[in-house]
């Protein structure tokens, strides 16, 4: 197959959908475009309405409100519901969700049905082996391991070329070590298809790593959407920020335009004069040095992390714990007393009282 598998795939465009539960507003107004070809992560934590927007652009769940398009054709809108199985979409569940009672190749060619019998042969054979499992064609799901079956899922969902691929949480029931290796090869894959993607994660690591854009959920809202890079680099707001890997907090008061802290005096020329304000930056932006060329801190914590060393300081006069990431055969004693340094250009100032509440 080549990067033109699926000539149909078009861009996906969500406007303002919403979905309740009684009160609770699973979804509250998404607005989203999704670019073909794209990998996009949709991330947040548990119960912000990620399962329930993949159910709506599936049309397993109907939205309340909103409109969406898939290849430039209206699938939802006021008077619009187009059936699931006409909207050509291909879903993952988490649990993989295979026929207990249909043989690998059976499995593959149930979403396949309708087609003429040698089509789903042909299809099926080939889908199977782009997805490395056309050896497990007639072996039963139970007789797999969880690597096989989220493999042969895969291939069940790309068997009849959907015009974008759903997965929620695809990795998730994988032991860690087979988790990276599996996802760096279904990533692979859908790259080298070009299937435009959404995956659910509520790992901000997985979600970093995995798609070439993040969309950042919360309470079914959609908070952040950029490049992972970026967003990790220059998140939005607090909330981003804290959501997408570990940070150092450091709080101030904004004076003649910047906020004043122990390690020093960081712009914030967006902030009003006296408003309280926090720094923020990731522990790969802290340096230990010398006591004369940095901030004084003694050392707290260490904790072994295989390739470095995470240590937990706290800045002498402050009451803030810092963490910083050093190699292990550099790292000082617990009790001992270092400097520290940060990199200026990668601190992010907000304000405490940020409008946006994040
Ligand atoms: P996530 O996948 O991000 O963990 P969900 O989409 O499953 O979140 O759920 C979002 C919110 O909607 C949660 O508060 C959840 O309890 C609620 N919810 C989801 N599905 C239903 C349902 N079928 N009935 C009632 N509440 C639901
Ligand atoms: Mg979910």
């Amino acid at each position: 197959m080549s990067r033109n598998e699926t000539p149909d795939a078009q861009p996906l465009s969500l406007l303002g959908v919403s979905r309740s539960y009684g009160p609770v507003a699973a979804l509250d107004g998404i607005s989203l475009q999704v670019g073909m070809g794209e990998v996009v992560c949709l991330l947040g934590p548990s119960g912000c309405g990620k399962s329930t927007l993949l159910r709506v652009i599936g049309g397993v769940e109907r939205a309340d409100g909103g409109t969406m398009e898939l290849g430039g054709r209206p699938i939802f809108g006021p008077h619009l519901f187009v059936e699931p199985e006409d909207r050509s979409i291909g879903f993952m569940f988490q649990d993989y969700a295979l026929f207990p009672h249909l043989t690998v190749a059976q499995n593959v060619a149930f979403g396949l049905r309708g087609s003429g019998k040698a089509a789903i042969a042909s299809r099926s054979t080939e889908v199977l082996e782009v997805a490395g499992v056309a050896h497990l064609s007639e072996r039963y799901p139970h007789m797999l391991s969880g690597g096989e079956q989220q493999r042969v899922a895969l291939a069940r969902a790309l068997a009849p070329r959907p015009a974008i691929l759903l997965m929620d949480e695809p990795f998730s029931n994988l032991d860690q070590g087979l988790r990276d290796t599996v996802r760096a090869e279904t990533l692979r894959l859908l790259r080298s298809l070009g299937t435009t993607t959404i995956i659910v994660t509520h790992d901000p690591q997985e979600a970093l790593a995995a798609g070439d854009r993040l969309v950042l959920l919360r309470d079914g809202r959609v908070v952040a959407d950029g490049p992972p890079r970026h967003l990790y680099q220059n998140p939005p707001h607090l909330y981003a920020a804290r959501f997408l890997g570990p940070g150092n907090e450091l709080s101030g008061r904004v004076l003649a335009g910047a906020v004043e802290t122990p390690l020093g005096r960081f712009a914030a020329p967006t902030l009003g004069e006296g408003k309280g304000a926090r720094a923020f930056f990731r522990p790969q932006a802290l340096s230990i040095c010398s006591v004369e060329s940095g901030a004084e801190a003694q050392v707290v914590d260490r904790a072994f992390q295989g390739e470095s060393e995470r240590l937990s300081l706290r800045l002498i006069g402050c009451p803030d714990l810092m963490t910083v990431d050093v190699a292990p055969d550099a790292a000082p004693n617990v009790g001992s007393h270092v400097g520290l340094r940060v990199d200026p250009s990668s601190v992010r100032v907000f304000a405490d009282d940020d409008p946006t509440k994040f």
